[in-house]
C-alpha cells in the first residue's frame, strides 16, 4: 500500500507560552502570551522560548555557546564513526517519509537536522543555547537545507509546543546534560503524535569500560608521574582541563535509563550499546587534540573496520553492556 504523504504542519501556529502553556501571539518583534503576560524577545531571527532562570540551564547555555563554532571539531563529528551511528540512530525517524515533522531538543549545530533535511523531512530545531541555535542555522543555510527548518531556542524540559504536534522528536547526546531527563522525556511523549517515534542516541554508559579501565590509569598516572617529573605533567594536565564541560553530566546504566524512561511513560522497541572500539578512538584522539592542540583524523578505511568490530561487539552479552553509549527507539502509545 502506497504511504499517505502526511500534510505539512504551520509549526508557528502550535507555538505555547513555556511559562503558561497558553497559545502564543507573533509580532515583528517577539512572542507574547496573553494569558500570563510574559514576553519572549526574536533576536537575529530566532524566537527565545524560554520561561525559567535556572543557574544550571544558564550555565549549560553559556558553555555550549561558547564552544559552538568549533563544536563539530571537538567532538570529531566529521568521523565516520559519529556518521555512521547517527545515521543509524535516525533511520526510524527517516522511514517517517518526506514532510513529516521532527523535533530535534538539544540540537547542537544542526549535525542530525542536516541528514534528516536531506529526505525533506521538516525538522524544528531547538537548543537551550542560542549559540548553537545560531551556528546551526549558519550551519544548514551553507548547506543550502534551511528551507525546510525552523529554529528556536527552547528548553527542553518545558518544550513549547502543543500536545501531539510532531511525527518524531528527537535527543541526541543531550539527556545526560540535563537536571531532569525524566520531565524532557514526558515532554517528547506530549509532543509526539500517537504512533510517532521518540530517538535518545548517543548518551553515555554508566559501565563503559574507560571507567572500569579508569583504576588502571590511576596507576599509570602514578609512573608517569615519577618518570616525567611534578611540573611537566601538570602543564598537561592543565591543557586537558581547559575544554572540559563545566557543568555536571550524568552517564545512565542500562537498567537506570529503561526505568527514567518506564517513569514517562516510554516503552522502548529496541536499545542498542554503541562504540566500544570507537569509544577508544573518540577519547584517544580528543586528548591528543587538547595536549596537542592540533586536529588529528583517522583514515576512514580504518574507521570503517572499528565499526564492523563493534557491531560484532554490540551483539555478545555481557561484553555489550560496556559499550560506551545507548541509542534508544520508541513508538508512541
Ligand atoms: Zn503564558
Amino acid at each position: 500500500m502506497k504511504k499517505k504523504k502526511p500534510k505539512p504542519l504551520d509549526i508557528e501556529s502550535l507555538i505555547i507560552c513555556p511559562n503558561c502553556s497558553h497559545k502564543i501571539t507573533k509580532t515583528a518583534k517577539e512572542l507574547y502570551c496573553t494569558n500570563c503576560n510574559s514576553h519572549y524577545p526574536i533576536v537575529h531571527t530566532i524566537p527565545i522560548l524560554i520561561a525559567s532562570e535556572d543557574k544550571h540551564k544558564i550555565g549549560e547555555a553559556a558553555y555550549h555557546s561558547s564552544v559552538s563554532s568549533i563544536y563539530r571539531q571537538l567532538h570529531q563529528l566529521e568521523s565516520f564513526r559519529n556518521i555512521y551511528y547517527h545515521l543509524q540512530s535516525l533511520k526510524p525517524i527517516l522511514e517517517c517519509g518526506a514532510h513529516s515533522t521532527v523535533l530535534e531538543l538539544g540540537c547542537g549545530t544542526g549535525y542530525d537536522a542536516a541528514f534528516l533535511l536531506k529526505k525533506r523531512l521538516i525538522v524544528v530545531e531547538t537548543d537551550i543555547s542560542a549559540g548553537q541555535v545560531l551556528e546551526a542555522k549558519k550551519e544548514l543555510v551553507k548547506k543550502g537545507l534551511e528551507k525546510n527548518a525552523l529554529f528556536y531556542v527552547a528548553d527542553a524540559e518545558n518544550i513549547p509546543f502543543a500536545d501531539e504536534t510532531f511525527n518524531a522528536t528527537l535527543i541526541t547526546a543531550a539527556l545526560h546534560h540535563l537536571e531532569h531527563p525524566v520531565k524532557s522525556l514526558s515532554e517528547m511523549k506530549r509532543c509526539t503524535k500517537k504512533e510517532g517515534i521518540i530517538v535518545i542516541a548517543m548518551e553515555p554508559n554508566r559501565y563503559e569500560w574507560i571507567r572500569i579501565i579508569g583504576y588502571g590509569f590511576s596507576i599509570v598516572k602514578k609512573i608517569i608521574l615519577c618518570l616525567l617529573g611534578e611540573k611537566l605533567f601538570k602543564n598537561i594536565l592543565k591543557r586537558t582541563k581547559k575544554l572540559r564541560e563545566p557543568t555536571v553530566e550524568r552517564t545512565f546504566s542500562k537498567r537506570e535509563i529503561l526505568s527514567l524512561m518506564k517513569e514517562a511513560g516510554l516503552y522502548p522497541q529496541r536499545i542498542k550499546g554503541v562504540w566500544f572500539t570507537c569509544g577508544f578512538i573518540h577519547w584517544f584522539i580528543t586528548l591528543l587534540n587538547k595536549i596537542t592542540k592540533k586536529t588529528w583524523y583517522i583514515g576512514r578505511d580504518i574507521e570503517e573496520i572499528f565499526v564492523l568490530i563493534d557491531e560484532c561487539i554490540s551483539k555478545i552479552p555481557i561484553i555489550n553492556a560496556f559499550v560506551c553509549n545507548w541509542t534508544i527507539h520508541c513508538r508512541r502509545d
